[in-house]
Protein backbone atom coordinates (compact mmCIF):
# COMPACT_ATOMS: atom_id res chain seq x y z
CA UNK A 1 0.00 0.00 0.00
CA UNK A 2 1.33 3.29 -0.78
CA UNK A 3 2.22 5.33 2.51
CA UNK A 4 0.88 8.66 2.07
CA UNK A 5 2.57 11.84 3.91
CA UNK A 6 0.43 13.60 6.37
CA UNK A 7 1.68 17.10 6.67
CA UNK A 8 0.48 19.46 9.26
CA UNK A 9 -0.48 23.07 8.07
CA UNK A 10 -0.76 26.64 9.44
CA UNK A 11 -3.23 26.42 11.38
CA UNK A 12 -4.11 30.13 11.53
CA UNK A 13 -4.15 33.11 9.35
CA UNK A 14 -4.81 36.64 8.91
CA UNK A 15 -4.40 38.35 5.42
CA UNK A 16 -5.45 41.81 3.97
CA UNK A 17 -3.56 45.32 3.70
CA UNK A 18 -3.15 46.84 7.07
CA UNK A 19 -4.13 43.48 9.43
CA UNK A 20 -0.76 43.89 11.18
CA UNK A 21 -2.79 46.12 13.27
CA UNK A 22 -4.62 42.42 14.74
CA UNK A 23 -1.50 41.62 16.09
CA UNK A 24 -2.19 42.93 19.58
CA UNK A 25 -5.09 41.16 19.99
CA UNK A 26 -4.36 37.54 18.49
CA UNK A 27 -1.19 37.55 21.19
CA UNK A 28 -3.34 38.36 24.06
CA UNK A 29 -4.91 34.64 24.46
CA UNK A 30 -1.70 33.34 24.18
CA UNK A 31 0.14 35.17 26.89
CA UNK A 32 0.90 32.58 29.32
CA UNK A 33 1.20 35.55 32.06
CA UNK A 34 2.85 39.10 32.41
CA UNK A 35 5.69 37.54 33.64
CA UNK A 36 6.47 35.65 29.99
CA UNK A 37 7.38 37.70 27.38
CA UNK A 38 7.00 37.26 23.44
CA UNK A 39 10.22 37.79 21.64
CA UNK A 40 10.04 39.79 18.99
CA UNK A 41 12.80 38.86 16.19
CA UNK A 42 12.59 41.75 13.32
CA UNK A 43 14.66 42.23 10.21
CA UNK A 44 17.06 45.26 11.38
CA UNK A 45 15.83 47.38 7.85
CA UNK A 46 13.12 48.21 10.19
CA UNK A 47 15.13 49.65 13.11
CA UNK A 48 13.83 53.45 13.48
CA UNK A 49 11.04 52.49 11.00
CA UNK A 50 7.00 53.08 12.04
CA UNK A 51 6.32 49.43 11.86
CA UNK A 52 8.06 49.03 15.18
CA UNK A 53 5.95 51.46 16.96
CA UNK A 54 3.10 49.34 16.20
CA UNK A 55 4.75 46.33 17.31
CA UNK A 56 2.66 46.14 20.86
CA UNK A 57 4.68 44.98 23.54
CA UNK A 58 3.77 44.75 26.90
CA UNK A 59 5.14 44.23 30.40
CA UNK A 60 8.52 42.15 29.47
CA UNK A 61 8.33 41.74 25.78
CA UNK A 62 11.26 42.11 24.02
CA UNK A 63 12.53 43.19 20.13
CA UNK A 64 15.63 42.18 18.91
CA UNK A 65 16.62 43.16 15.68
CA UNK A 66 18.76 40.91 13.51
CA UNK A 67 20.55 41.23 10.35
CA UNK A 68 19.21 39.42 6.88
CA UNK A 69 22.79 40.37 5.24
CA UNK A 70 23.61 36.64 5.88
CA UNK A 71 21.48 33.52 5.74
CA UNK A 72 20.41 32.21 9.17
CA UNK A 73 23.00 29.63 10.78
CA UNK A 74 22.78 27.16 13.16
CA UNK A 75 25.06 28.78 15.75
CA UNK A 76 23.21 31.82 15.61
CA UNK A 77 19.69 30.30 16.38
CA UNK A 78 22.33 28.67 19.49
CA UNK A 79 22.93 31.98 20.52
CA UNK A 80 19.50 33.55 20.37
CA UNK A 81 18.08 30.44 22.40
CA UNK A 82 21.19 30.82 25.00
CA UNK A 83 20.35 34.48 25.27
CA UNK A 84 16.65 34.39 25.69
CA UNK A 85 16.95 31.17 28.71
CA UNK A 86 19.70 33.29 30.43
CA UNK A 87 17.20 36.72 30.17
CA UNK A 88 13.60 35.37 31.35
CA UNK A 89 13.23 32.50 34.01
CA UNK A 90 10.70 30.56 32.25
CA UNK A 91 10.26 29.81 28.22
CA UNK A 92 8.43 33.22 26.24
CA UNK A 93 5.12 32.94 25.50
CA UNK A 94 6.32 33.15 21.76
CA UNK A 95 8.43 33.61 19.08
CA UNK A 96 6.72 36.51 16.88
CA UNK A 97 9.65 36.52 13.24
CA UNK A 98 9.18 39.54 11.10
CA UNK A 99 10.91 40.05 7.97
CA UNK A 100 11.99 38.04 4.92
CA UNK A 101 12.84 34.42 4.66
CA UNK A 102 15.98 34.91 6.45
CA UNK A 103 14.14 36.10 9.91
CA UNK A 104 11.33 33.61 9.33
CA UNK A 105 13.47 30.65 9.29
CA UNK A 106 15.24 31.98 12.42
CA UNK A 107 11.79 32.61 14.24
CA UNK A 108 11.14 28.75 13.36
CA UNK A 109 14.54 27.30 13.88
CA UNK A 110 14.43 29.38 17.50
CA UNK A 111 10.72 28.22 18.63
CA UNK A 112 12.17 24.77 18.23
CA UNK A 113 15.31 25.09 19.73
CA UNK A 114 13.84 26.87 22.69
CA UNK A 115 12.37 23.32 23.94
CA UNK A 116 14.83 21.00 22.57
CA UNK A 117 18.11 20.02 23.98
CA UNK A 118 21.83 20.42 21.73
CA UNK A 119 22.63 22.59 19.04
CA UNK A 120 20.26 23.33 15.93
CA UNK A 121 22.73 21.32 13.34
CA UNK A 122 22.03 18.20 15.05
CA UNK A 123 18.37 18.45 13.98
CA UNK A 124 18.79 19.57 10.37
CA UNK A 125 17.52 16.85 8.29
CA UNK A 126 14.00 15.57 7.82
CA UNK A 127 12.09 14.57 11.48
CA UNK A 128 14.58 14.92 13.62
CA UNK A 129 12.44 17.27 16.05
CA UNK A 130 11.34 15.56 19.18
CA UNK A 131 9.45 18.12 21.41
CA UNK A 132 6.91 20.53 20.15
CA UNK A 133 8.43 24.32 19.59
CA UNK A 134 6.96 27.01 21.34
CA UNK A 135 3.97 29.23 19.69
CA UNK A 136 5.58 30.84 16.92
CA UNK A 137 4.04 33.59 14.42
CA UNK A 138 5.49 34.59 11.20
CA UNK A 139 5.20 37.55 9.47
CA UNK A 140 6.65 38.13 6.05
CA UNK A 141 7.82 41.69 4.94
CA UNK A 142 8.78 40.32 1.37
CA UNK A 143 7.23 38.05 -0.62
CA UNK A 144 8.60 34.36 -2.25
CA UNK A 145 10.16 32.19 -0.23
CA UNK A 146 6.85 30.01 0.94
CA UNK A 147 8.55 30.26 3.92
CA UNK A 148 5.42 31.49 5.92
CA UNK A 149 3.60 28.10 5.05
CA UNK A 150 6.40 25.75 4.90
CA UNK A 151 7.58 22.79 6.86
CA UNK A 152 10.89 23.73 7.04
CA UNK A 153 13.54 25.77 8.27
CA UNK A 154 17.28 26.53 5.91
CA UNK A 155 19.95 26.89 7.80
CA UNK A 156 23.37 26.78 7.73
CA UNK A 157 25.30 24.43 9.54
CA UNK A 158 28.87 23.68 10.43
CA UNK A 159 28.64 20.91 7.90
CA UNK A 160 25.54 21.16 5.46
CA UNK A 161 22.83 23.42 4.28
CA UNK A 162 19.74 21.97 4.96
CA UNK A 163 16.57 22.30 6.88
CA UNK A 164 14.96 21.14 9.51
CA UNK A 165 12.23 19.69 8.21
CA UNK A 166 9.54 18.34 10.68
CA UNK A 167 5.97 18.57 11.80
CA UNK A 168 6.80 21.20 14.69
CA UNK A 169 8.24 23.81 12.30
CA UNK A 170 5.37 25.64 10.36
CA UNK A 171 3.72 28.71 12.36
CA UNK A 172 0.86 28.56 14.63
CA UNK A 173 -0.07 31.73 13.19
CA UNK A 174 0.47 34.17 10.51
CA UNK A 175 -0.20 37.42 9.49
CA UNK A 176 0.09 39.02 5.54
CA UNK A 177 -0.22 42.09 5.48
CA UNK A 178 0.86 43.10 1.86
CA UNK A 179 1.65 46.70 3.39
CA UNK A 180 4.35 45.64 4.79
CA UNK A 181 6.43 44.78 1.60
CA UNK A 182 5.95 48.54 0.18
CA UNK A 183 9.44 49.46 1.22
CA UNK A 184 11.63 46.33 -0.66
CA UNK A 185 14.47 47.19 -3.22
CA UNK A 186 13.04 46.84 -7.14
CA UNK A 187 16.05 44.44 -7.31
CA UNK A 188 15.14 42.61 -3.99
CA UNK A 189 11.85 42.34 -5.15
CA UNK A 190 12.44 40.89 -8.28
CA UNK A 191 15.15 37.68 -6.84
CA UNK A 192 12.78 36.83 -3.99
CA UNK A 193 9.42 36.74 -5.78
CA UNK A 194 11.52 34.62 -8.57
CA UNK A 195 12.16 32.12 -5.62
CA UNK A 196 8.49 31.86 -5.92
CA UNK A 197 8.54 31.61 -9.72
CA UNK A 198 11.29 28.71 -9.78
CA UNK A 199 9.01 26.92 -7.00
CA UNK A 200 6.45 26.44 -9.34
CA UNK A 201 7.94 25.64 -12.25
CA UNK A 202 10.13 23.30 -10.34
CA UNK A 203 7.37 21.53 -9.01
CA UNK A 204 5.02 21.54 -12.26
CA UNK A 205 7.82 20.35 -14.45
CA UNK A 206 8.59 17.49 -11.59
CA UNK A 207 8.14 13.42 -11.45
CA UNK A 208 6.66 14.15 -8.04
CA UNK A 209 3.82 16.59 -9.18
CA UNK A 210 0.48 15.20 -8.04
CA UNK A 211 -3.07 17.09 -8.17
CA UNK A 212 -2.79 18.55 -4.56
CA UNK A 213 0.65 20.28 -6.23
CA UNK A 214 -0.53 20.80 -9.12
CA UNK A 215 -3.05 22.64 -7.53
CA UNK A 216 -0.89 25.39 -5.89
CA UNK A 217 1.43 25.19 -8.06
CA UNK A 218 -0.64 26.55 -11.07
CA UNK A 219 -2.41 29.09 -9.34
CA UNK A 220 0.70 30.98 -8.06
CA UNK A 221 2.37 30.29 -11.51
CA UNK A 222 -0.53 32.33 -12.83
CA UNK A 223 -0.41 35.30 -10.01
CA UNK A 224 3.12 35.13 -10.73
CA UNK A 225 2.88 35.60 -14.39
CA UNK A 226 0.34 38.99 -13.23
CA UNK A 227 2.47 40.13 -10.77
CA UNK A 228 5.83 40.19 -13.51
CA UNK A 229 4.10 40.51 -16.78
CA UNK A 230 1.10 42.78 -16.38
CA UNK A 231 0.30 46.26 -15.45
CA UNK A 232 -1.26 45.88 -11.71
CA UNK A 233 -1.45 48.68 -9.68
CA UNK A 234 0.82 48.43 -6.62
CA UNK A 235 -1.83 47.44 -3.80
CA UNK A 236 -3.23 44.43 -6.25
CA UNK A 237 0.45 43.75 -7.55
CA UNK A 238 1.80 43.47 -3.39
CA UNK A 239 -1.76 41.51 -2.68
CA UNK A 240 -1.35 38.91 -5.55
CA UNK A 241 2.86 38.44 -4.59
CA UNK A 242 1.80 37.30 -1.15
CA UNK A 243 -0.50 34.97 -2.03
CA UNK A 244 1.66 33.84 -5.19
CA UNK A 245 4.32 32.85 -2.41
CA UNK A 246 1.91 31.04 0.07
CA UNK A 247 0.32 28.67 -3.07
CA UNK A 248 4.46 28.36 -4.34
CA UNK A 249 5.24 27.13 -0.96
CA UNK A 250 2.09 25.00 -0.66
CA UNK A 251 2.34 22.93 -3.73
CA UNK A 252 6.14 22.10 -3.55
CA UNK A 253 5.31 20.56 0.23
CA UNK A 254 3.56 17.98 -1.93
CA UNK A 255 6.38 17.44 -4.18
CA UNK A 256 9.82 19.20 -4.17
CA UNK A 257 12.02 21.70 -5.73
CA UNK A 258 14.38 21.03 -8.08
CA UNK A 259 17.55 21.78 -10.40
CA UNK A 260 18.11 25.55 -9.57
CA UNK A 261 17.84 24.73 -5.88
CA UNK A 262 19.92 22.14 -5.44
CA UNK A 263 22.75 24.32 -8.30
CA UNK A 264 21.97 27.07 -5.65
CA UNK A 265 22.72 25.72 -2.86
CA UNK A 266 25.89 24.52 -3.61
CA UNK A 267 26.55 28.44 -4.56
CA UNK A 268 25.48 29.68 -1.37
CA UNK A 269 27.17 26.74 0.95
CA UNK A 270 30.51 28.04 -0.88
CA UNK A 271 30.13 31.68 -1.74
CA UNK A 272 27.36 33.01 0.65
CA UNK A 273 25.42 33.73 -2.20
CA UNK A 274 21.78 34.15 -1.33
CA UNK A 275 18.98 32.18 -2.00
CA UNK A 276 16.91 34.55 -4.25
CA UNK A 277 20.07 35.70 -6.49
CA UNK A 278 21.39 32.44 -6.27
CA UNK A 279 18.56 30.65 -7.79
CA UNK A 280 18.04 33.12 -10.59
CA UNK A 281 21.83 32.97 -11.14
CA UNK A 282 21.34 29.36 -12.12
CA UNK A 283 17.98 29.35 -13.33
CA UNK A 284 18.80 31.43 -16.82
CA UNK A 285 20.97 28.63 -17.63
CA UNK A 286 18.89 25.82 -17.27
CA UNK A 287 16.84 25.90 -20.42
CA UNK A 288 18.12 22.51 -21.10
CA UNK A 289 15.66 21.20 -17.67
CA UNK A 290 12.81 24.07 -18.05
CA UNK A 291 12.92 25.54 -21.14
CA UNK A 292 9.18 27.19 -20.95
CA UNK A 293 9.80 28.26 -17.81
CA UNK A 294 14.07 30.12 -18.69
CA UNK A 295 11.81 31.94 -21.41
CA UNK A 296 9.37 33.25 -19.20
CA UNK A 297 11.43 34.46 -16.82
CA UNK A 298 13.70 36.24 -19.29
CA UNK A 299 10.89 37.72 -20.40
CA UNK A 300 10.34 38.90 -16.93
CA UNK A 301 13.64 40.04 -16.51
CA UNK A 302 13.98 42.14 -19.31
CA UNK A 303 10.54 43.72 -18.42
CA UNK A 304 11.95 44.72 -15.14
CA UNK A 305 15.49 46.31 -16.65
CA UNK A 306 17.14 43.30 -13.57
CA UNK A 307 21.49 42.51 -14.59
CA UNK A 308 22.30 39.61 -13.43
CA UNK A 309 25.67 39.40 -12.08
CA UNK A 310 28.26 38.21 -14.50
CA UNK A 311 31.53 35.73 -13.90
CA UNK A 312 30.73 34.83 -10.09
CA UNK A 313 31.94 31.62 -10.14
CA UNK A 314 34.75 32.84 -12.79
CA UNK A 315 37.95 32.48 -10.53
CA UNK A 316 37.47 29.21 -8.45
CA UNK A 317 39.52 26.60 -7.55
CA UNK A 318 39.00 22.94 -8.75
CA UNK A 319 38.61 22.13 -5.26
CA UNK A 320 35.94 24.59 -5.08
CA UNK A 321 34.05 23.60 -8.05
CA UNK A 322 34.29 20.06 -6.65
CA UNK A 323 32.75 21.26 -3.02
CA UNK A 324 29.87 23.00 -4.89
CA UNK A 325 29.03 20.27 -6.99
CA UNK A 326 29.03 17.65 -3.54
CA UNK A 327 26.78 19.87 -2.34
CA UNK A 328 24.03 19.78 -5.11
CA UNK A 329 24.69 16.44 -5.43
CA UNK A 330 24.11 15.69 -2.06
CA UNK A 331 20.48 16.80 -2.64
CA UNK A 332 18.97 13.63 -3.82
CA UNK A 333 15.09 13.81 -3.57
CA UNK A 334 15.96 17.50 -5.50
CA UNK A 335 17.61 15.62 -8.68
CA UNK A 336 14.54 12.71 -8.18
CA UNK A 337 12.29 15.16 -8.73
CA UNK A 338 13.66 16.64 -11.35
CA UNK A 339 15.19 14.11 -13.64
CA UNK A 340 13.71 10.75 -12.39
CA UNK A 341 15.12 7.65 -10.39
CA UNK A 342 17.73 7.33 -13.31
CA UNK A 343 19.38 10.64 -12.42
CA UNK A 344 22.77 9.58 -11.79
CA UNK A 345 22.99 8.23 -15.38
CA UNK A 346 22.57 12.17 -16.65
CA UNK A 347 23.56 14.57 -13.65
CA UNK A 348 27.16 13.91 -13.85
CA UNK A 349 29.56 16.42 -11.98
CA UNK A 350 30.87 17.12 -15.28
CA UNK A 351 27.65 18.25 -15.98
CA UNK A 352 26.83 20.60 -12.86
CA UNK A 353 30.54 22.25 -13.18
CA UNK A 354 29.73 23.06 -17.32
CA UNK A 355 26.35 24.80 -15.55
CA UNK A 356 28.32 26.64 -12.76
CA UNK A 357 31.04 27.44 -15.45
CA UNK A 358 28.41 29.95 -17.24
CA UNK A 359 27.42 31.70 -13.61
P1 LIG B 1 15.75 38.00 3.22
O1 LIG B 1 14.90 37.67 4.36
O2 LIG B 1 17.20 37.69 3.34
O3 LIG B 1 15.57 39.54 2.88
C1 LIG B 1 16.17 40.08 1.70
C2 LIG B 1 16.48 41.55 1.88
O4 LIG B 1 15.26 42.28 1.89
C3 LIG B 1 17.17 41.85 3.20
O5 LIG B 1 18.16 42.82 2.96
C4 LIG B 1 16.05 42.41 4.07
O6 LIG B 1 16.55 43.28 5.05
C5 LIG B 1 15.22 43.13 3.03
N1 LIG B 1 13.82 43.35 3.38
C6 LIG B 1 12.89 42.46 3.82
N2 LIG B 1 11.68 43.04 3.96
C7 LIG B 1 11.84 44.34 3.63
C8 LIG B 1 10.97 45.47 3.57
N3 LIG B 1 9.66 45.37 3.81
N4 LIG B 1 11.49 46.65 3.20
C9 LIG B 1 12.81 46.77 2.88
N5 LIG B 1 13.68 45.75 2.88
C10 LIG B 1 13.20 44.55 3.26
O7 LIG B 1 15.29 37.36 1.83
P2 LIG B 1 14.26 36.29 1.38
O8 LIG B 1 14.54 36.11 -0.05
O9 LIG B 1 12.88 36.61 1.81
O10 LIG B 1 14.68 34.99 2.20
C11 LIG B 1 15.80 34.23 1.89
C12 LIG B 1 15.95 33.17 2.94
O11 LIG B 1 14.78 32.36 2.95
C13 LIG B 1 17.12 32.23 2.72
O12 LIG B 1 17.80 32.06 3.94
C14 LIG B 1 16.48 30.94 2.28
O13 LIG B 1 17.21 29.80 2.63
C15 LIG B 1 15.16 30.99 3.00
N6 LIG B 1 14.11 30.18 2.40
C16 LIG B 1 13.37 29.44 3.24
C17 LIG B 1 12.34 28.66 2.77
C18 LIG B 1 11.54 27.83 3.72
O14 LIG B 1 10.62 27.16 3.29
N7 LIG B 1 11.83 27.84 4.99
C19 LIG B 1 12.03 28.65 1.41
C20 LIG B 1 12.80 29.44 0.56
C21 LIG B 1 13.83 30.22 1.07
ZN1 LIG C 1 13.42 28.59 -2.82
Amino acid sequence: MTKYRNFPMVPRVVFGQGCFKQLGEILLPKRRSSEVPFIFLVDDVFEGHILVNSIPLLFNDQIIFISAEEEPKTHQVDALVAQIKNSYSELPSGIIGIGGGTLLDLAKATAIMLTNAGSASEYQGWDLVKKPAIYHVGIPTISGTGSEVSRTTVLLGPEKKLGINSDFTPFDQVILDPDLTQGVSKKQWFYTGMDCYIHCVESLNGTYLNAFSQSYGEKSLELCKEVYLDALSPEDSRDKLMMASWHGGMSIAYSQVGVAHALSYGLSYLLGVKHGIGNCLVFQHLEEFYPEGVALFDQMRKKHQIELPKGICANLSESEFDTMIKVAMSLEPLWENAVGKEWRKTITPQKLKSIYEKI
